[in-house]
């Protein structure tokens, strides 16, 4: 579903992706690892369309989707960026608006059905995150744990092909990081195509087809969890002796 061939991107002097080959086929869930400025989070952005890449490319379902500047039609994501659902560190829920409204906004502006239509869709999803009950309520009256789980099912009301996930419990309360992992994992088994930058390792070994460690600005290795569990490579080795 998605192809990231050679991505690059530097800030100023720093290039933080070195050229960057994944691949996320249908129904997949791939977690990204790795030490902190590894670039995780710059990788994911870039694949939303919040940087601008540098060098190389992304295709969404074998077409050109994001390009470096100068690359003309692969120079910006258009339309189909509506295709990539994307989850925050910070939820960014907008605030005054309430739960079900953040839920219907992105659709209802891009006119997808009735307003009664996407009314009742957005009650499932609330209702497939466990916020059915808080429909009407603002983002400050829930926890951080309820606020991203709204987030997911915002992200999910657009019907987006692939799931994108920046840490999204790295902002969490440690007692509310196991309700939002558990909605990603439901999300898991029902086959959505799922990206997850995260630093829950347990997580990741366990929901993921496969994990994808990086290191400052590389893959080092990409491969099923139980391979990266026994990688021999003493970087990976040693990342992984340390949040354990
Ligand atoms: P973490 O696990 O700590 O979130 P990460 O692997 O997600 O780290 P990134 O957030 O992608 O790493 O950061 C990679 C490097 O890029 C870091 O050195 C960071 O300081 C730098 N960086 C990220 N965004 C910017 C920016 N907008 N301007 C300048 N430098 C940036």
């Amino acid at each position: 579903a998605l192809e990231v061939r050679q991505a690059r991107k530097r800030f100023g002097d720093h290039e933080v992706l070195k050229g960057i080959d994944l691949t996320v086929k249908a129904g997949e869930v791939i977690s990204i690892i790795g030490p902190s400025g590894s670039g995780k989070t710059s990788l994911i952005r870039t694949l939303n369309g919040l940087e601008t890449l540098d060098g190389g490319e992304v295709l969404l379902h074998g077409k050109p989707f994001l390009g470096s500047p100068g690359a003309g039609a692969q120079a910006g994501p258009g339309e189909r960026i509506l295709d990539i659902g994307m989850v925050f560190q910070s939820f960014n829920l907008f605030p005054h608006k309430t739960v079900l409204q953040n839920v219907m906004l992105a659709p209802a502006y891009h006119r997808r059905g009735s307003t009664g239509a996407l009314r009742c869709e957005a009650l499932v999803l609330l209702n497939k995150v466990g916020m059915l009950d808080h429909a009407h309520k603002y983002p400050h009256q829930l926890s951080g744990g309820q606020q991203q789980r709204v987030a997911i099912a915002r992200a999910l009301a657009m019907r987006p092909s692939i799931m994108l996930f920046d840490e999204p419990t790295s902002a969490l309360d440690p007692e509310l990081v196991a309700e939002v992992l558990k909605v990603v994992e439901t999300l898991a088994r029902e086959g959505m195509t799922m990206l997850i930058v995260t630093h829950e390792m347990g997580f990741a070994f366990k929901v993921s087809d496969r994990v994808v460690f990086m290191e400052a600005g590389r893959v080092l290795l990409d491969a099923p969890p139980a391979e990266v569990l026994g990688s021999a490579d003493p970087r990976v080795k040693d990342f992984l002796s340390h949040v354990h």
